[in-house]
């Protein structure tokens, strides 16, 4: 991992702004400033995880909790008609920044398979 803090990093230290919808402790919420859909936010853990493939087995109650505040989230957004969540890992999967986070997607038909 390089010693450059990734953008989220800067994030989540408050360096540059971002709408954040939720917060707590382990995690942080914020709306895409790039929307691929009326309403899509990242969660992203404040530990520095570049990627799902990099998590240790002993992250797993973190890894639980992204899920439950992206239900949370989900909820608070009033994203009742569906939502998808989506992580991308790798390069070869669209990952472009490299620090977990789970995008939650909806406001719109979402269709299936994603590209
Ligand atoms: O899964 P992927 O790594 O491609 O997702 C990164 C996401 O981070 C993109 O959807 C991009 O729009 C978002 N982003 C952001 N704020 C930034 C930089 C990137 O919301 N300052």
């Amino acid at each position: 991992m390089s010693d450059e803090k990734t953008i989220f990093k800067k994030i989540i230290d408050k360096e540059i702004p971002a709408d954040i919808v939720f917060e707590d402790d382990l995690c942080l919420a914020f709306r895409d400033v790039n929307p691929q859909a009326p309403t899509h936010v990242l969660v992203i853990p404040k530990q520095e995880i570049p990627s799902v493939a990099d998590l240790a087995d002993s992250d797993a109650a973190l890894a639980g909790h992204l899920l439950l505040v992206a239900r949370d989230v989900a909820k608070q957004l009033e994203l009742d008609s569906g939502f998808r969540l989506v992580v991308n890992n790798g390069p070869g999967a669209g990952q472009t920044v490299d620090h977990l986070h789970i995008h939650i997607l909806g406001g719109r038909s979402l269709v299936w398979p994603p590209g």
